[in-house]
């Protein structure tokens, strides 16, 4: 169980927290991979997703996850809402709380946003992605694919690369990786490593062959255009020989090491497609398949006191 009523991100997660996380979700993927029948322990629960940023994976992955376990699940139509029209974030949090939803699942382009929804409503509140902030979840199924891969999840040497001033994947992962025990390292050209970042215990480098020398796991960040407000690189094809995951770069991480990339991704750009796909390395699939089970197993933790589940 977590005893929280909202998860916001990784920051104020514990070490705990995170394992009963990883653990709870690992039987979900069992179950997932078996076609067991879903335990229903959602059902009477009433969960809301609010996107109001463009997302693929990651608003499916929760819709499925709740529909497995039972839940009523609607879907925020946001292009015809209310908030087209100009209605504040937090009388939009009024409204949603008067219709006493059991979870919200927000994705929102501006940091903060989400918690500032989740103050304002007594139902929890699952943090899908906010700006350049955090993304707990993604994080959280990087941590348990890395474990499924690897055997382990402390202990290994991490490379973060590329577009990481924009990312809250990156955000999200380096303090749960850090709570775990990993040591993390940034590579990424100087216009898009965030100053300061080494105060979170990361090493920064800005050139990939000395920063994947000896690495167990490189995670590629997408160019985050969306978010950029001016130039940080000068071409796609100069970014890729510099900061693009090919073989040649790869050589330089341990034999075994794994890849892994959050999506959407840009082949050719961050990463070089034929590496993408090789899945002896490449676990950029299974990142999905765990996602989906990561989701149900927060579902489940969060609305664990929940009333209406007492008699299931
Ligand atoms: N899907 C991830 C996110 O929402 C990563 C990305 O968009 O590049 O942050």
């Amino acid at each position: 169980m977590l005893n929280r009523k909202d998860l916001l991100g990784t920051a104020d997660l514990s070490k705990e927290e995170i394992l009963s996380i990883i653990d709870l979700a690992e039987l979900y993927s069992r179950d997932n991979i078996d076609n067991a029948n879903n335990t229903g322990v959602l059902r009477n629960i009433t969960q809301i997703n609010l996107f109001f940023e463009n997302s693929t994976r990651t608003q499916v992955s929760f819709e499925i996850a709740g529909t497995k376990l039972g839940a009523n699940i609607v879907n925020f139509p946001l292009g015809n809402s209310s908030q087209s029209k100009g209605e504040t974030l937090l009388d939009l949090a009024a409204t949603l709380n008067s219709m006493f939803p059991d979870i919200l699942v927000i994705r929102h382009p501006n940091s903060g946003a989400v918690q500032l929804i989740s103050e304002k409503v007594k139902c929890s509140v699952i943090n899908a992605g906010d700006g350049n902030h955090e993304h707990p979840t993604q994080a959280l199924l990087d941590a348990q694919t890395i474990r499924k891969r690897l055997g382990k999840i402390s202990g290994l040497k991490i490379a973060i690369c590329g577009d990481v001033a924009h990312s809250r994947v990156a955000r999200s992962n380096i303090f749960c990786l850090k709570k775990l025990g990993n040591s993390i390292k940034v590579i990424g050209p100087k216009t898009l490593i965030p100053k300061g970042i080494e105060s979170f215990g990361v090493e920064v480098t800005h050139n990939m062959f000395d920063g994947l020398q000896d690495i167990d796991v490189v995670m590629v960040l997408r160019l985050q255009k969306e978010r950029m407000d001016g130039a940080f690189f000068s071409s796609e094809r100069e970014y890729f020989h510099f900061y693009g995951l090919d073989e040649r770069k790869m050589q330089y991480a341990k034999p075994n090491a794994i890849i892994m990339h959050p999506g959407p991704m840009n082949r050719g750009v961050e990463i070089d497609g034929d590496l993408a796909d090789d899945i002896n390395r490449s676990v950029i699939t299974q990142q999905v398949e765990v996602g989906l089970a990561i989701r149900m197993a927060i579902l489940d933790l969060l609305t664990a006191k929940h009333p209406l589940r007492k008699n299931v």
